[in-house]
C-alpha cells in the first residue's frame, strides 16, 4: 500500500461540490480517502487573471502504481466536466498527484513529486495539516508552509458532512 498525497482545485462553479465530487469520485475508483485537510481560498497562481481557487489536500492509500493512480484522478476530473484547453486557466476540478514516500516518476504523463508542489502556498499549507511529519529536501512541510501562507485562507474546516450518503 502505498499514501499518496492528492491535490484538490477548483476555480469554476460551485467549487466546493466539485470538489466533494471529487473526493467522493477517488473513493469510488477504489482510492481509498484517508485524510482530508480544510478548504482554503486562494488567490490564482500562474495566471491571475482569473477566479479565487477553492483547494484541499487529500491523503490517498492505493496499492496502484503512480500511472494507475493517475488515470483514476484523470477519469474523476472529466467526470466533473473538466476541459482541458488554458494552461493553468478556470477549472470545475484539478487532481495533481503531488508526492508519495520514496516514490520518484519521471515520464511523459506525470512527474512525481509534482514539479511544484514544495512551491505553492495553496499546496503546502493544506498538506502540512494531513501530513505534519512530511520532510522533503531536509526541510520540514510545516516550515515551508509558514512561509507561504500570503493568500491562502481558511474557509471551511469540516466539508465533507453535508453530501456524505
Ligand atoms: P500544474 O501541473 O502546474 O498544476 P495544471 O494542473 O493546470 O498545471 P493540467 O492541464 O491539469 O496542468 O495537466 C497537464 C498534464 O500534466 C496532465 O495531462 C498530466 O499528464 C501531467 N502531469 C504530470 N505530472 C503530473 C502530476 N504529478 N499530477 C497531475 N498531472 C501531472
Ligand atoms: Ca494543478
Ligand atoms: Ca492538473
Amino acid at each position: 500500500m502505498t499514501r499518496y498525497y492528492v491535490a484538490l482545485g477548483s476555480n469554476m462553479g460551485d467549487r466546493l461540490a466539485y470538489l466533494r465530487a471529487g473526493v467522493r469520485g477517488m473513493s469510488a475508483l477504489g482510492l481509498e480517502v484517508a485524510a482530508l485537510s480544510s478548504v482554503y481560498e486562494t488567490a490564482p497562481w500562474g495566471n491571475t487573471d482569473q477566479a479565487a481557487f477553492l483547494n484541499a489536500v487529500a491523503a490517498v492509500d492505493s496499492t496502484l502504481s503512480p500511472r494507475g493512480v493517475l488515470l483514476r484522478l484523470q477519469a474523476v476530473e472529466t467526470h466533473a466536466g473538466r476541459r482541458r484547453d488554458i494552461h493553468w486557466g478556470p477549472r470545475t476540478l484539478d487532481l495533481d498527484l503531488l508526492y508519495a514516500d520514496g516514490v520518484g516518476w519521471h515520464d511523459a504523463v506525470l512527474t512525481l513529486p509534482h514539479p511544484y508542489f514544495w512551491e505553492r502556498g495553496f499546496v503546502l499549507v493544506p498538506l502540512a495539516e494531513v501530513a505534519p511529519d512530511l520532510t522533503y529536501q531536509g526541510e520540514s512541510v510545516q516550515a515551508r508552509a509558514a512561509d507561504r501562507t500570503d493568500g491562502v485562507r481558511r474557509v471551511a474546516r469540516r466539508w465533507l458532512q453535508s453530501v456524505d450518503e
